[in-house]
């Protein structure tokens, strides 16, 4: 399949092909012909599977080949509506990127900033709008924006924006867009009811399409465990980080607070670190992340809500310092590694007040994981796992009491906590009804390279982080 044949126009294929992309990734696939035919979607799919470029590719074909009659202001014609501001930052890049050769004003509306700039360009006018919920609303509520002219709505990370709390802010949005003749949209790792419904209000007879089924990850990474005392996690982080101090590795915590004492801590001990999460300001998160991709540190520590949306490629490893409160979390941090069938690996420090949380994640995820100790780090506590374990799980030390060092002769003998057999994946779709096709001649397109013009850049408000 190349991307020829999903239907998109020269002047993005052009710039496709400069960025190295060879061939569509199974959500384009999947999205691309039905976004170009003017269908609503519901796409389930996560960070790294390129979904971006699925919604992004479609929205600029449109934009760029039904050119805006202006007369008066410029109304925004698309919106996409992104849970942070890392995620909106990132998605307007890569849409600045795929429109090279187009001329498409545009802007990126975050909280966390003055508002000057983004009053600015919204009254010079944009045609595509990238936005966190809650500077949004506070354009609306200023009348800086007019939504009227929306004819593309995308939702990214649905999942993730309602775990924030954002519900009432996209009703609030949603209730300024036109109704009729609009495309929406809808990208989200997982399907909860509360998607579902948002779906169902707002959207028309949405095709369903999904590349990988909910909750599971990819079978590249290797998942294992590391039980350890929760006083003695540090060490055992440095001991593990130690053991090959220049491998780029996304550390997660729990707290924010306790991120950033990890952070000092690893810095400290002489690991170059950087910390990431909400308390740290637009520019600190941006510095922290630029110095991870280029290698400046080694070792980013992140909570979960911070670490969403971040784009790094091909993280050989991910290690969770606290398991996340919520099992699906777990799928969203490994998410990082493994991605493009490199092989990935998610290691995990879990302390004996972690085994219900472990077990849960063992649960959804329907995989088998490698427990063994670190020599040197075996817990005290002997961890109690509980016979009710995952699935078919056979995690060791079941309901019985505690015993200290009892559970197996070597320190470092693997152990296979099983989630049963696997459950059947692979891309889906359903749903039914096309829509006109659409079509024309590009608008603005360039002759030759260099991406001179057209889109502006303006950064804004609205994504709360942990
Ligand atoms: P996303 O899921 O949109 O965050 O994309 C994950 C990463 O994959 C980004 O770095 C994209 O630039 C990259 N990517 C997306 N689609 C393709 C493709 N078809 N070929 C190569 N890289 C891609």
């Amino acid at each position: 399949m190349s991307f020829e044949s999903l239907g998109l126009a020269p002047f993005l294929l052009r710039a496709l092909a400069e960025q190295g992309y060879e061939t569509p990734t199974p959500i384009q696939e999947q999205a691309i012909p039905l976004a170009l035919e003017g269908r609503d979607l519901l796409a389930g799919a996560q960070t790294g599977t390129g979904k971006t470029a699925a919604f992004g590719l479609p929205l600029l074909q449109h934009l760029g080949t039904n050119p805006q009659a202006v007369d008066g202001p410029r109304r925004p014609r698309a919106l996409v509506l992104t849970p942070t501001r890392e995620l909106a930052t990132q998605v307007h890049d890569s849409l600045r990127g795929y429109s090279k050769y187009l001329r498409i004003p545009s802007a990126c509306i975050y909280g966390g900033v003055g508002m000057g700039n983004q009053f600015d360009v919204l009254r010079r006018g944009v045609d595509l709008l990238v936005a966190c919920p809650g500077r949004l609303i506070d354009h609306i509520e200023r009348r800086s924006v007019d939504l009227s002219g929306i004819e593309i709505l995308v939702l990214d990370e649905a999942d993730r924006m309602l775990d924030m709390g954002f519900l009432p802010s996209i009703k609030k949005i949603l209730a300024k867009l036109p109704r009729q003749n609009r495309q929406t949209l809808l990208f989200s790792a997982t399907f909860e009811e509360s998607i579902k419904q948002l779906a169902l209000e707002f959207m028309r007879n949405p095709e369903q399409i999904q590349v990988t089924p909910k909750n599971t990850v990819a079978e590249n990474i290797s998942h294992r465990v590391h039980p350890v005392d929760g006083p003695r996690k540090r060490e055992l982080l440095l001991h593990l980080l130690a053991q090959d101090s220049r491998e780029q590795t996304l550390v997660f915590g729990r707290t924010k607070h306790g991120c950033d004492k990890l952070a000092m801590f690893l810095d400290k001990s002489g690991i170059k670190t950087a910390a990431i999460h909400g308390n740290k300001s637009q520019g600190q998160r941006l510095r922290a992340l630029g110095d991870f991709k280029a290698g400046r540190v080694t070792v980013l520590v992140a909570t979960d809500i911070a670490a969403r949306g971040i784009d790094i490629n091909e993280l050989p490893k991910v290690i969770n310092y606290d398991l996340p409160m919520v099992a699906e979390d777990y799928v969203h941090r490994i998410g990082r590694t493994g991605r493009n069938g490199s092989t990935g690996q998610a290691i995990s420090l879990v302390a004996q007040d972690e085994a219900k949380l472990l077990r849960q994640i063992v649960r959804l995820l329907d995989k088998d994981m490698d427990i063994r100790d670190v020599p040197g780090f075996e817990p005290q506590t002997p961890i109690r796992w509980g016979n009710s374990a995952p699935g078919k799980a056979e995690l060791p030390g079941g309901d019985r009491s505690p015993r200290k060092h009892a559970r197996r002769p070597h320190a470092e003998a693997p152990r296979h906590a099983h989630a049963g057999p696997k459950k059947a994946g692979g891309g889906q779709r359903d749903g039914a009804g096309r829509g006109a096709p659409r079509g024309g001649q590009p608008q603005g397109q360039r002759r030759g390279g260099g991406n001179t013009g057209g889109g502006r850049s303006q950064g804004g408000g609205g994504g709360r982080a942990s």
